[in-house]
């Protein structure tokens, strides 16, 4: 029998932000279809490693705060030391509320250095290992809507997810030829933290129901496939793509 174009068995992922929400869901896709993970988060990640050993994967984490670039040598290092890191996921991010005419500094450097300065780094410092052993590799950026659009009262999260579609695109253009894919995908409405906020206002939450045409919110569990798609040899000739995984949102 083929191999499946799926197949992760023998693939290590460096997934950032695993401990909750889409990155836990991206791990344990990841791991279901054979890859092994190296988990990186602030805290503790003992939930997502139960749920990657159930998958019979192997997992590791790497304990660092991505708020600044400072421990991304070492994250690259560590990830690699038992053996090279095929995929990353950069999903780690972080969102600040409040009218764009009284948007804080400190809110706006916030997110700018999490969504987007950290990621970049953190890229760069693990494609040049891919570059250098020519084995190539597949980077998979969680963007958002606001990848799209403009949305409200989340002026720093729109400019980090916009600026990482574009760097989503320019990487690829840099590095397709050299063994790399570079894509991304745009979550729609999920059940996270990160929209514990939207979904407690009732207004806002039946505003967006309304406007889904799954008619629901997206559960963890159902972004694991794209992901899962985007690190397989069945997206080898996919470049510089946003996949939006939002139940439609994007075509209403
Ligand atoms: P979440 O808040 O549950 O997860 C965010 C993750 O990032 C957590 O694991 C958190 O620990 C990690 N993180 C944040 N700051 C960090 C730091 N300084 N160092 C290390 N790790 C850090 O929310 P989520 O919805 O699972 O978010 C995951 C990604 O998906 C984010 O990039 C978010 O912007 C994106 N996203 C989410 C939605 C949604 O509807 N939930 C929609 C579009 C995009």
């Amino acid at each position: 029998m083929a191999a499946s174009p799926f197949d992760l068995r023998g693939k290590t992922a460096l997934v950032t932000g695993a401990n909750t929400g889409l990155g836990q869901a991206i791990a344990v896709a990841l791991a279901q279809a054979g890859a092994g993970i190296v988990a990186v988060g602030r805290s503790a990640m003992d939930e997502t490693q139960a749920l990657v050993g159930q998958a019979g994967a192997p997992f590791r984490a790497v304990l660092a705060d991505l708020s600044s670039i400072e421990p991304v040598e070492r994250v690259v290092a560590e990830a690699s030391e038992p053996g090279r890191v095929d995929i990353l996921v950069n999903n780690a991010g972080i969102i600040r509320r409040a009218d764009a005419i009284d948007f804080t500094e400190a809110d706006w450097d916030a997110v700018m250095d999490v969504n987007l300065k950290t990621t970049f780094f953190l890229t760069q410092a693990l494609a040049r290992r891919m570059l250098a052993d020519g084995r190539g590799g597949k980077v998979i950026n969680i963007a958002s809507l606001l990848s799209f659009q403009g949305g409200i009262r989340i002026p720093s999260y729109t400019a980090s997810k916009s600026g990482l579609a574009g760097l989503t695109r320019l990487l690829a253009c840099e590095w397709a030829a050299k063994g790399i894919n570079v894509n991304a995908i745009a979550p729609g409405y999920f059940v996270t933290n990160n929209t514990e906020a939207l979904r407690s206002d009732e207004a806002r939450n039946a505003a967006i129901l309304s406007r889904i045409p799954a008619g629901h919110w997206g559960e963890p569990s159902e972004i694991g496939g794209a992901a899962v798609f985007l690190a397989s040899p069945a997206s080898d000739y996919v470049h510089g793509i946003v996949l939006p995984v939002d139940g439609g949102w994007l075509a209403r």
